[in-house]
């Protein structure tokens, strides 16, 4: 059979392995890279995608990087699927029946929505936010819905929330969790924000677990703490796992993810793999558009021969829902009673910050959007308490101006 051999390729067209290749450009090298792409657009961010439903959004409008980009760099990019990897030959190949040789592999495929299993309902009528493509499909169901039941209280469920509510929907939310981004954020700061949540009528059932539906002629109906609540449609944003069943056939090392190193090398010398996809020292999977973009370039050093070791820095999420700005970093390695917490309010800024060793490790707060930049900068380099008194005082001296987004 013949086929062609490229010296890298990358599986799966997102911000690592966008990233992975600018950053072998930058320092210089030129050999032609093979992007495959499974969805049906230019790679695009993918953050965007569930914050902008209200106005909806064109096909490439967020795309990553034009077309030029791709030819300008020497990539070619496939848009179709990847199905098998054979590690030993060093050989993939694709839905469509293409097979290709690899030098160096880079293993980018992020994560899958989870789509939960519920009595009366098929899985393929429940709506998700994973991708673009599941967006407009939602988006298009708004047209003639009007009444949504959101499964899960993480970050995407509460955003989608917000636009929902937004555009003029009902919304019920059902949460496993105490609280919506319980995983994010102290008690009390949520406490705000479940109280924004109700002020905009949202139904809201935290603790709860979903497991069945009921169909009503065009509509459903579920039973949630003893209230019968109908709906038109359900959307589940119930998590992401990673897409490692390339890895498993390529019989890398996987665990929840695969497996890496901290030079986001494989258990297979000629396989890397970054971004949602990598699992890290400790377990870490890290769920970030930083994060991956950042493991990208630390990829591209490892095959440049400039390895450049992984240190998990605290990369931040910060979401604007309800009429709330919402940073959280590093806070899901915090201890409750191992790290010196102190915690400052003024004007609707309410803060928390956690220190080890007297250097801040998590930072988390609501409201004080314009010095967002200050605070993951003040995280990366582990400020003591002085210099974040110093750069980020809190009360605002009466001179500082700001905003709320
Ligand atoms: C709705 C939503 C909102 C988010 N908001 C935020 C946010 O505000 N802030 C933040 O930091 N993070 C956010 N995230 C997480 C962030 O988007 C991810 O961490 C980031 O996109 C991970 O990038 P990645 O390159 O690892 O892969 P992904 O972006 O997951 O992309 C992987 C790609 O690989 C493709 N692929 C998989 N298998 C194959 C195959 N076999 N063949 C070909 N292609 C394949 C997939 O189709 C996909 O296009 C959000 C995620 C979602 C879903």
């Amino acid at each position: 059979m013949s086929f062609h051999n490229y010296p890298i390729i990358a599986i799966g067209a997102s911000i690592a392995s966008i990233s992975f290749i600018r950053t072998l450009r930058e320092n210089g090298d030129a050999r032609q890279v093979l992007l495959i792409h499974g969805e049906d657009r230019l790679p695009y961010k993918r953050t965007k995608i569930n914050k902008n439903m209200v106005r909806g959004f064109d096909k490439d409008e967020f795309k990553i990087a034009d077309e030029k980009w791709y030819k300008d760099n020497d990539v070619i990019l496939l848009f179709d699927r990847v199905i098998n990897i054979d590690s030993a030959e060093k050989m993939i190949s694709t839905k469509s029946g293409k097979v290709f040789s690899y030098g160096k592999l880079l293993l980018a495929t992020g994560a899958a929505s989870v789509v939960p299993k519920l009595t009366g309902i098929e899985q393929n009528e429940i709506y998700g936010v994973q991708n673009a493509y599941d967006v407009d499909q939602v988006l298009e169901a708004c047209a003639d819905k009007e009444r949504f039941l959101i499964i899960g209280g993480g970050v995407e469920g509460v955003e989608t929330a917000d636009q929902l509510i937004r555009k003029g929907k009902q919304v019920i939310l059902a949460s496993r969790m105490k609280q919506p981004l319980q995983r994010l954020f102290p008690e009390s700061l949520l406490n705000v924000l479940v109280e924004k949540m109700l002020a905009r009528d949202v139904k809201l059932f935290s603790g709860v677990s979903v497991t069945s539906v009921y169909k009503k002629n065009d509509a459903y109906s579920v039973n949630i703490q003893g209230q019968e609540l109908e709906f038109d449609a359900i959307i589940a944003c119930t998590g992401a796992i990673p897409n490692v069943e390339l890895a498993v056939k390529a019989d890398l090392k996987v665990e929840r993810g695969i497996v890496v190193d901290e030079y986001l090398q494989t258990s297979d010398k000629d396989i890397l793999a970054a971004g949602d996809v990598a699992q890290h020292a400790r377990g870490v999977i890290t769920g970030l558009w930083h994060a991956a973009e950042h493991q990208g370039k630390l990829a591209a050093l490892n095959v440049l021969g400039l390895p450049e070791e992984h240190k998990l820095p605290p990369y931040r999420l910060k979401t604007e829902v309800f009429g709330l700005f919402m940073f959280s970093a590093g806070y899901e390695s915090v201890i409750p009673g191992q790290q010196e917490l102190i915690e400052e309010e003024d004007r609707d800024i309410h803060r928390f910050m956690y220190y080890a060793g007297g250097k801040l490790m998590s930072a988390v707060f609501i409201n004080d959007k314009e010095r967002a930049k200050t605070y993951q900068q003040g995280l990366f380099e582990q400020w003591d308490k002085n210099k974040v008194k110093e750069k980020l005082p809190l009360p605002l001296s009466s001179g500082f101006s700001f905003s709320l987004g």
